[in-house]
């Protein structure tokens, strides 16, 4: 998120935090920019106005930039010219201020789901199916229930299998960069997942990499 005014940035952090995203808030356009090069986002809420660069310059900066990830404008209210020239700088949609914040979700919601349609919607494993569309996840014959940060997490796995991930790259994605890395949240986090997807399955496929990371992979 991309917003200069304190209040509204850490009033819509916290509601998005409690609605289980991973939020990283920038203040400026410089930061935000910056953050969006170096980050895959699955979304960006960009306030049109903003000190220094504006919402408009830093969209057409990220699309130049070859930076496809989904953008929504914070606009104005009345300014319908802000609007066309957020879309035309390539903006997926946008959004008036001040927005009720089940509506932000839901265009939130709705971009992430026409973003996931271009890439897999359902990711497999040996015998893990992982749907993204409709966040469901089978194991062989059997529906596995996941919360929403276990689905977050084991997406994170499916998507890298079978390679290791670290620790600070489970928070970073699955959580944000304001989190807490010596927690033993991820480990928790690891050990439920565990007991959903291998409990009493003769092939594990959840590991532990000592002193790196975890990793989802079929050991022979
Ligand atoms: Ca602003």
């Amino acid at each position: 998120m991309v917003e200069d005014e304190r209040r509204v940035a850490s009033f819509t952090a916290r509601a998005l935090r409690e609605n289980a995203y991973a939020v990283d808030v920038a203040e400026t356009g410089e930061a935000g920019l910056e953050m969006a090069k170096s980050n895959p986002y699955d979304a960006i809420l960009l306030d049109i106005r903003l000190p220094g660069l504006s919402g408009i310059e830093v969209c057409q900066k990220l699309r130049d930039a070859g930076v496809e990830t989904p953008i929504l404008m914070l606009t104005a209210r009345g300014l319908v010219e802000q609007r066309v020239e957020g879309l035309d700088a390539g903006a997926d949609d946008y959004l008036v201020k001040p927005f009720a914040l089940a509506e932000l979700l839901a265009r939130l919601r709705a971009l992430m789901r026409r973003n996931l349609g271009r890439g897999t919607a359902k990711l497999r494993y040996a015998d893990l199916e992982v749907d993204r569309h409709r966040r469901r996840v089978v194991r062989g014959r059997s529906t596995v229930p996941l919360t929403s940060k276990e689905f977050a997490l084991l997406e994170f796995l499916m998507l890298r299998a079978p390679d290791t991930i670290t620790r600070s790259e489970i928070v970073e994605h699955v959580w944000d960069c304001h989190f807490d890395s010596a927690s033993n949240l991820v480990e928790v986090y690891i050990n439920r997942l565990r007991q959903k997807i291998d409990h009493e399955q003769p092939q594990k496929l959840i590991h532990t990499v000592r002193g790196v990371g975890y990793c989802l992979r079929l050991e022979s």
